[in-house]
This record gives C-alpha cells, sequence and structure tokens, in this order.
C-alpha cells in the first residue's frame, strides 16, 4: 500500500458493499422508485453488517470509524446504481452532529436506531424564503419554561416519511445578548403540529422530498441538541461530512455511468467495429473517468484530513471534492446517454434517469456557486460578493 491508495482494511469495505449492494442492483432500485415503493430491505440490510453506522462511536452501535469509511460506503452502494441519500443526512450529518455535541443520554437514544437503520433520522435546514442564505432561517424556537416551541416551515427536505425524527435547525434568542443564534432540535415526526407534504420531483428515487410545517410543535428541554448559545459550531460541525459524503454519492454515480457507457460501448457496433472504437464515443468517456477519479482523490483527501482532526483544512477539502465529484458525475450521466443513443432515453436501459440524479448534485446540499464563492474567497482572498 503506497500513500496515495486506501489503506486494505478500506478497499475490503468496498468490494464487501458492492456485493451486498450488487445483489439488488440497478433495476430493483428503480422498479422501487417508479412502484412508489422502499428500498428497505437493502437500509436494513447495510444496518445490519454494520456499515451504516460505521463512522459512530461503538459504544452507540457504531463501527468506530471515520467519514472516510461511510463515505466509502455511499460511494460503492451508489456505484452498484443503488445511491442512498439518506446516508448523508442520517448517519453522516446527524450522527455525527449528536455525536460530537449531544449528551450521553441523547446518543444512547438516538445513535443505535440510526446505526442499525430502524430509525433514521432526516435533517432540516433549508427554508422557502431563505434558500441558500441560511442565516436568514425564520423558524423559530421560543423557551417556555423547560419546554420549547418552534414554529415555521422548511422545504426540501430528504426522507422524513422514512424518518421517525427530524433534526431541525431553528433560531433562538441568546439570553444573554439577545442576538438571535442557530439552535438544533430532534422533533419526533408524530409530534403534535409537525405536519409534512411531498414534493414531487423529476428524480428516479425511492427518497422523497417535502415541505415541513412545524405549527406549535412542543419539545422537552432534552430535544436541544448541544449548546443553546453555541449553535454554529455545532451546526458546522455536520458541513464537512455532508459535503464528504455528497462528493461520494457523485462518484458513485459517475462511476455506475461511466462502467453501463463502457460495457455498451463495446457491444454495440452499427459500422464496422463498435462504437467504442470511434474516439467520439471513447474520449468523453476517457475524460468522464479522470474526471472522476480526480474528484474521488480529492474526497478522499477531504476524508482524511476531517478524520486526522483537520476541520479547518478538510473545509476547503470537502467544498473542492463535492463541487469536482457533481461536475464529473453530471459529465458523466451526460456522456452515458449519449454512447447508448436512442437507447439512452428508454426507461429499460436506465441511464436516462441519472441526468436528474446527478444534476441534483450541482445544487444541493450546497450550490456550485457557493463553492465558488468560498474557493474565491478562502483559497484566494477575493472579496466576499454576497
Ligand atoms: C434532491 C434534494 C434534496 C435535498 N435535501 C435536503 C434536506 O434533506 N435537508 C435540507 O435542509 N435541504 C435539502 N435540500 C435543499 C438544498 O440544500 C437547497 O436546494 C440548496 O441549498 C439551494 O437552495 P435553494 O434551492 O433555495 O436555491 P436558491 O437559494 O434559491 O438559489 C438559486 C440559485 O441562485 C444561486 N445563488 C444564490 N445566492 C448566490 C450567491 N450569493 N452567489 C452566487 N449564486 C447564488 C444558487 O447557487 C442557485 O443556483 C435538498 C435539495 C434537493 C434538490
Amino acid at each position: 500500500m503506497s500513500t496515495f491508495s486506501e489503506s486494505e482494511e478500506r478497499q475490503e469495505l468496498r468490494k464487501a458493499v458492492a456485493r451486498l449492494a450488487g445483489k439488488y442492483g440497478r433495476e430493483w432500485f428503480t422498479e422501487k422508485a417508479r412502484a412508489g415503493e422502499k428500498t428497505t430491505e437493502l437500509w436494513l440490510e447495510i444496518g445490519k453488517n454494520g456499515y451504516l453506522g460505521i463512522n459512530i462511536p461503538e459504544e452507540y452501535g457504531g463501527g468506530g470509524g471515520g467519514i472516510g469509511d461511510i463515505a466509502a460506503v455511499c460511494e460503492e452502494l451508489a456505484a452498484q446504481g443503488c445511491p442512498l441519500l439518506l446516508m448523508v443526512v442520517s448517519p453522516a450529518i446527524c450522527g455525527t452532529i449528536i455525536t460530537r455535541y449531544g449528551t450521553d443520554e441523547q446518543k444512547q437514544r438516538w445513535l443505535p436506531g440510526i446505526c442499525d437503520g430502524t430509525s433514521t433520522m432526516a435533517f432540516a435546514i433549508t427554508e422557502p424564503d431563505a434558500g441558500t442564505n441560511t442565516h436568514n432561517i425564520t423558524t423559530t424556537a421560543r423557551k417556555d419554561g423547560s419546554e420549547w416551541v418552534l414554529n415555521g416551515r422548511k422545504v426540501y427536505i430528504s426522507g422524513v416519511d422514512e424518518a421517525d425524527n427530524v433534526l431541525v435547525v431553528a433560531r433562538a434568542e441568546d439570553a444573554r445578548t439577545g442576538k438571535v443564534k442557530p439552535v438544533l432540535f430532534v422533533v419526533p415526526t408524530d409530534a403534535p403540529g409537525f405536519e409534512y407534504k411531498h414534493i414531487p420531483m423529476e428524480i428516479v428515487s425511492p427518497e422523497l422530498q417535502f415541505q415541513v410545517f412545524l405549527d406549535d410543535v412542543r419539545l422537552p428541554g432534552d430535544a436541544l441538541v448541544g449548546d443553546e448559545d453555541g449553535g454554529l459550531v455545532q451546526l458546522f460541525a455536520g458541513l464537512n461530512p455532508e459535503r464528504i459524503m455528497a462528493a461520494s454519492f457523485s462518484t458513485g454515480l459517475a462511476r455506475y455511468a461511466i462502467g453501463k457507457a463502457a460495457a455498451y460501448a463495446k457491444e454495440r457496433t452499427v459500422f464496422k467495429d463498435a462504437i467504442g472504437a470511434h474516439q467520439a464515443v471513447a474520449h468523453p468517456l476517457a475524460q468522464v473517468h479522470i474526471e472522476t477519479e480526480m474528484a474521488r482523490l480529492m474526497t478522499q483527501k477531504a476524508a482524511a484530513l476531517y478524520d486526522a482532526g483537520d476541520d479547518f483544512g478538510a473545509g476547503e477539502a470537502a467544498n473542492m471534492a463535492k463541487y469536482a465529484a457533481a461536475e464529473a458525475a453530471c459529465n458523466a450521466a451526460d456522456a452515458a446517454v449519449q454512447t447508448h443513443g436512442g437507447n439512452g432515453i428508454t426507461q429499460e436501459y436506465g441511464v436516462a434517469g441519472l441526468l436528474v440524479a446527478t444534476r441534483a448534485g450541482r445544487i444541493a446540499p450546497v450550490s456550485r456557486e457557493m463553492i465558488l464563492n468560498f474557493v474565491a474567497m478562502h483559497s484566494l482572498g477575493l472579496p466576499k460578493s454576497y
């Protein structure tokens, strides 16, 4: 093993997850999605095998590994055509924040279910009027004796229908300074006043997006995760894992698209040789393969920095990885469709569905423009533009 290879253990993990996901495959995944069904069997099987909570400490039911491990799981699932978006949310964002800032009692309550897949946690920050500008969120948390009362509205929240709880970002007034700060609450999806409504999307996925309405949702004091005066740092703890996971989701999808396209290009013959013999077909595939490998390398760098405790260094790498991976995945899906000709648009060949799935990676969880803003400011020292 050289410095530029992942550990043997990580490589074995990748192979094991690929074998497991390969038993299910893309056809099974898209059939479930089109029938409005869930992929719960796969979710529970990865949980049972210890892959879902691989980044969470062992004493709370996890594997005691790092973000690099769960990112590898996420990538290999997507590379088999079974991308699970809720992995980004439940174990990586929510699991990380609760592990870092929850009390021991909160960790005991929520982490084991996140690890074995029996109690998924969604994450809600985006709001209709704030969008990318999360400093403008208006969901409020008001203290009432020992309890909290939440009011507000969220949008594009993934997997609420499959979740027992949602980690909600709200604003509360700092008792000392009077300033409003972000605070995090675990809200049960069956809490009185918590409602949600499906948003029809063009993505072929069993994991759906929702509007969420919080109407005088009353929560006990111990629903608050972390310090009520220190929300921003706590929220940021989930951002690097979120970006590393989103990058892995994209590189997995890119690998799936490239694999399908290369196989087709070797087989399909319309003139004298297979279409892959034409450089016009081969070069775009070689190009997206290079882009994907570069994005994977940056993702592994970001994960290695994060797991070594370098949150600051990981921030730049995680943003760059997420950007590069989303671009590679969009280009890979486009090249895969083109390679398939008319078949590229059919449901039977299953590549056109990747166009929207990969495209979402340019928008969520953070848009490509906001990453470019970050790199312009933090890496290049250019003025803030917004
Ligand atoms: C499939 C999917 C799943 C999602 N899941 C979740 C979830 O589970 N939980 C959750 O909280 N959210 C989720 N989101 C929301 C996602 O994080 C937001 O869509 C994203 O942050 C962008 O916000 P917006 O859609 O409001 O776009 P807007 O903020 O309205 O932005 C519109 C466009 O303007 C650009 N723009 C805005 N400001 C600037 C600027 N200063 N400089 C340059 N360009 C700018 C943006 O980059 C974007 O291209 C999900 C979204 C999708 C598509």
